[in-house]
């Protein structure tokens, strides 16, 4: 059976900062401090360095999963997410989209996460502290994993 792996979405496979970067400074202004609650910040959210191609690959030596929280005040996100998924990791992540601001509550071996927020520093597996010194990035991940999937 293969090991069960969670990965998250904001600041792991999307890259926030660079979504905030592209909104024009009104908009800033308005949602200062709830900056995820921008209407549609989450639909053209561009992939982390190697991050798709690092799950594609792990996506075929373990079972992963993408395990994300979507804003509570941001409907529009928990859709943006799905088409996001659907548009860049197609087959991988077929069905595999978990929303939840308990991530705690899945069972499995390793998240991948940059936050402890929302469950992930209670995740009962190994929580992989993504941009943490050990792991800065999907090639340092990508490598950590290689050999842990038996
Ligand atoms: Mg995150």
């Amino acid at each position: 059976m293969k090991k069960v792996l969670y990965v998250d979405m904001d600041n792991v496979l999307t890259d926030f900062p660079a979504a905030i970067a592209r909104l024009p400074r009104d908009v800033v202004a308005a949602y200062e401090r709830k900056l995820d609650e921008v209407p549609g910040i989450f639909a053209d959210m561009l992939p982390m360095p190697h991050a798709v191609e690092s799950f594609l690959d792990l996506a075929e030596r373990f079972d992963t999963y993408i395990l994300s929280t979507a804003p509570w005040e941001n409907p529009s996100a928990w859709t943006d997410k799905l088409h996001w998924v659907k548009r860049h990791l197609g087959e991988a992540g077929y069905k595999r989209l978990i929303l939840t601001h308990h991530k705690n509550l899945n069972r499995g071996d390793f998240l991948v996460d940059d936050r402890t927020k929302n469950g992930a520093g209670e995740f009962a597996g190994e929580h992989i502290l993504f941009g943490s010194e050990k792991f800065p990035d999907w090639p340092a991940v990508a490598g950590y994993l290689r050999d842990r999937d038996t």
